[in-house]
């Protein structure tokens, strides 16, 4: 269905009145630049405008639930307007926050660790309903965070470079400057490694930040964990992930998920850190321990093993750890599964929701 939300300035121009081009752009800039979403409330659009607004939806996603993590995550349960049901995830942090967004309803990918693999895919996001969960976030937070600064990134449901021309429009939308005017460089692609689409994020014009989960250290083990290793190989990935940074000139962010046991080791360690480094300055890598699920047939290691970890890839390339935030609430990384029914399935996962 046509929405407003997620149209470029030139579009809506197109669609609604190309005969009065401060008219729309009065409106396009209410809605993605003031989040001002009734259309009642624009002052000064001509009558026929307005008529013909009638018959455009604007497109937001409605919030159906949120939880609230006891660190500060607030998990939202959005439904788009065919019914189907996607998750956002607010992060608040001392510097600045994050808005994590889904850009499928579920997930082809069939990862070995992820909860989301579950549910298969439904379909690909639009660029409206990527865009309307940033809008709608920003809307439902209180007001001062409206003034803070914010990162987006695509780590929800869903595999980004599965879904290209809409994550691309997505990210032009976010970046104009006469609309939400959010840096590229503040958006982040996270992908499973869709490797012949590197090519194609490499020469867009507006390209947000590039992350690739990486979660093995070697051919076989990503092929366990990660079977779309056998159509895209982790050499055949690393590849593209050096021509991707020669040609844009960008850094990539790895991550690697640590699952007890499976891809933890030392030798696992010295192998990511031998893997990357042919990289050079382009390479980070951010660790995390499993966010564990019922379901899912991994369990994190002890904190000690995730800083051992740590510290032997660090001797070769820079590389974090990340919190694991909103574990309680099942908002955290793989964690996402539209937990919504209040019983059978789905309501096994639903935990006890800490409110305030
Ligand atoms: N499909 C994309 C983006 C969504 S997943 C991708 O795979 O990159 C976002 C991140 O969550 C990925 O880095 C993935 O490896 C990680 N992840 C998946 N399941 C996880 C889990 N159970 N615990 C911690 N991280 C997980
Ligand atoms: Fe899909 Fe990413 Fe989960 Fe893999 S980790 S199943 S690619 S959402």
């Amino acid at each position: 269905m046509m929405s407003l939300i997620g149209l470029d300035l030139a579009e809506l121009q197109a669609l609604l009145a190309p005969d009065r081009p401060h008219h729309v752009r009065r409106l396009y800039q209410a809605i993605n630049r003031d989040r001002q979403f009734d259309y009642g409330a624009i002052p000064d659009l001509p009558d026929s405008l307005r008529g013909r607004l009638a018959d455009l939806p604007l497109g937001l996603p409605r919030v159906e639930q949120t939880f609230t993590s006891s660190d500060g995550s607030l998990r939202y349960l959005l439904t788009l307007a065919d019914g189907r049901t996607i998750e956002s995830v607010f992060m608040p942090e001392s510097r600045r926050d994050t808005i994590c967004i889904s850009s499928q309803v579920g997930c082809l990918v069939d990862c070995r660790f992820c909860l989301t693999a579950l549910m298969g895919l439904e379909r690909s996001l639009t660029a409206g309903e990527m865009v309307g969960q940033v809008l709608l976030l920003l809307a439902q937070l209180a007001p001062d965070v409206h003034n803070r600064r914010f990162n987006i990134v695509m780590m929800g449901m869903g595999e980004p470079l599965l879904n290209l021309p809409n994550v691309l429009k997505a990210t032009r939308v976010l970046a104009d400057s006469r609309g939400m005017n959010i840096s590229p460089r503040r958006l982040t692609i996270s992908t499973s490694g869709i490797t012949p689409k590197l090519a194609e994020l490499a020469v867009a014009p507006v390209r947000p930040r590039l992350a690739i989960s990486l979660n093995a250290s070697s051919e076989e083990q990503r092929r366990e964990l990660m079977p779309i290793t056998r159509k895209y190989t982790l050499a055949g990935l690393l590849k593209a992930c050096g021509e991707y940074a020669a040609v844009t000139g960008d850094a990539i962010l790895f991550e690697y998920v640590l699952l007890d046991g499976v891809n933890d080791s030392d030798a696992d360690a010295q192998r990511v850190a031998a893997l990357l480094a042919p990289l050079g300055e382009a390479a980070k890598l951010n660790v995390i321990a499993l966010n564990p699920a019922p379901g899912i047939p991994f369990a994190p290691p002890a904190p000690e093993r995730v800083v051992a970890f740590q510290q032997i890839v660090r001797r070769t390339l820079p590389c974090f750890l990340r919190k694991p935030r909103g574990r309680d609430v099942y908002a955290a990384c793989g964690q996402l599964k539209r937990m919504d029914a209040p019983s059978g399935e789905n309501g096994l996962y639903r935990l006890p929701v800490h409110v305030g």
